[in-house]
């Protein structure tokens, strides 16, 4: 319904538009040269093919962005936002003839607010910036997806980020308390705020993050600080099947063992990762599990030697344990680099597959399962903590045949997921790469309902079309 409404069809029109852009906007910087279009086309969502953007915005003020979307909406002009483009689910891609709004340069912290534990930063801000500066007067910044080193607050917001230690401190929905949005005729509105509650109407907030820029353009966040936990210790345990490692997790998960990091890779990732840093890994393993307590002093290795007792129960075969900050930040880098690793392969495609914890062990068995059956090259890691895998498939660029087989074993594995009672996204999106799976997984009548409320806030369908729903 969306998809039909989209920018100016004639040239004069879209000249019409960027001229107003630049009567109405005089400092804000727009990029039309074709190499510039080019550069924000794509986000990391390597398998999926973008339309090219009419033109790039880079706003410096929450006035910029709301002039932007005053003139689209005037000019019928679809528009993308886009944070630092590294999403996995083509949600900031190009849309053919759109303009993309790139807030990179809306990238400063307004403020740290210690007395109430929030921080009010704009959406450009990279999220590991945030951490360092936090973490500088004793606070923490929670939300930690594995691309924090380059990935903005927007972005974070626009796809309900999740990360390394969502296990424990949640995801990043349960970080923000209150936004600034710039709707799509161009107004401005406030949602939440520094309280810790707040029920006043219905909780807009929460509506905002995770719409991946389809129901407005955040412009400002408060997001909720904690005092900053102790260092963690960290220890990886090795597992002579996948199965194994998945009954592990399920074991700390009926013990009620909490770890504040409980990660997963599989042989062929913990291969990919050692082949490019030669870390000397045991490459006789199916499967590593990553697992970190930030408890203070002797809790934390209570708490590690209960999460052992559970891999030893499950038959892992052996564990190491940093005993420096230095060799604790070092395996934590190797769960890390996992994605750019298995990308040195060839095409990668990574899945976000989220089932209930206990059905970790069922639904890696499907994945290598599924994996085998289509014959092709597949490495699993992620978030096993959360019950969120990413099963990446791998092709060699150019071989059509793999990518097909690839493509069909990524839609049987939505299946499988939601066939046990999980999701075909946990962190990454909808975006425009699983659109068409939405249905199956939430009923036609709840998608009915995001329509709705789609409609509501963006009747004429201009803010990222061909998103989501
Ligand atoms: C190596 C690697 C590791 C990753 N690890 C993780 C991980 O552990 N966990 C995880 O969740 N993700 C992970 N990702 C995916 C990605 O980094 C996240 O989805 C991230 O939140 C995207 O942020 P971004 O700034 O790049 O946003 P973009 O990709 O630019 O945008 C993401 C979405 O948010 C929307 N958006 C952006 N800014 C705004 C705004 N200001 N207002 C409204 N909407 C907006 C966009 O329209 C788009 O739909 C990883 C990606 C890579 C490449």
């Amino acid at each position: 319904m969306f998809r039909s409404l989209a920018a100016p069809r004639t040239i004069a029109a879209v000249t019409d538009f960027l001229d107003d852009l630049r009567s109405h906007a005089p400092d804000l910087r727009l990029l039309t040269d074709e190499a510039d279009r080019e550069s924000y086309r794509r986000d990391e969502t390597a398998h999926f093919e973008p339309g090219m953007p009419l033109a790039v915005a880079l706003p410096a003020t929450t006035e910029e962005v709301a002039t932007i979307m005053r003139l689209a909406s005037e000019h019928r002009v679809a528009v993308v936002p886009r944070g630092a483009g590294s999403g996995l689910s083509g949600g900031s891609a190009g849309v053919e003839g759109a303009l993309t709004i790139a807030l990179t340069r809306m990238n400063r912290i307004l403020e740290i607010d210690r007395e109430n534990l929030v921080a009010v930063v704009q959406p450009g801000v990279i999220n590991a910036e945030l951490k360092e500066a936090v973490a500088r007067v004793g606070l923490f910044y929670a939300p930690d997806p594995a691309s924090y080193e380059f990935c903005s607050i927007g972005g974070n917001i626009g796809t309900n980020a999740g990360g390394l230690c969502c296990v424990k401190y949640g995801v990043t929905r349960d970080a923000v308390l209150g936004l600034e949005v710039v709707l799509a005729d161009g107004r401005v509105i406030r949602t939440g705020g520094r309280t810790v509650k707040d029920v006043a109407g219905y909780s807009l907030t929460h509506l905002f993050v995770g719409s991946q820029g389809t129901l407005g353009i955040v412009t400002e966040a408060t997001l909720r600080l904690r005092p900053a936990p102790p260092p963690k210790q960290t220890m990886l345990a090795f597992f002579p099947s996948v199965e194994s490692a998945g009954d592990a997790v399920a074991s700390m998960t009926r013990a009620g063992v909490e770890p504040c990091t409980l990660e997963l890779m599989d042989r062929v990732t913990i291969a990919a990762v050692d082949d490019w840093h030669n870390l000397g890994l045991d490459r006789s393993a199916a499967a590593l599990l990553m697992i970190e307590s930030d408890r203070p002093g002797d809790a934390a290795t209570a708490e590690l030697i209960a999460a052992e007792a559970s891999c030893t129960g499950a038959g892992s075969v052996s564990v190491i344990r940093a005993t420096s900050q230095m060799e604790a930040d070092g395996l934590r880098h190797v769960r890390r680099l996992a994605f750019r690793a298995m990308e040195r392969l060839g095409v990668a495609r990574m899945e976000d597959l989220g089932v209930p914890r206990a059905r970790v062990p069922e639904l890696l068995a499907a994945i290598e399962r599924v994996a085998a059956e289509h014959d092709v090259r597949c490495g699993t890691f992620g978030h096993a903590g959360d019950g969120n895998l990413h099963p990446t498939f791998v092709w060699e660029r150019g071989d059509d045949a793999a990518e097909t087989r690839a493509h069909a074993a990524c839609e049987e594995l939505y299946r499988v997921a939601i066939a046990l009672g999980g999701t075909l996204t946990g962190e990454h999106g909808i975006g425009a790469a699983r659109r068409e799976f939405l249905a199956e997984q939430v009923g036609t009548d709840a998608v009915e309902v995001m329509r709705a409320i789609k409609t509501a806030l963006d009747p004429l369908g201009i803010l990222n079309p061909g998103k989501v729903i």
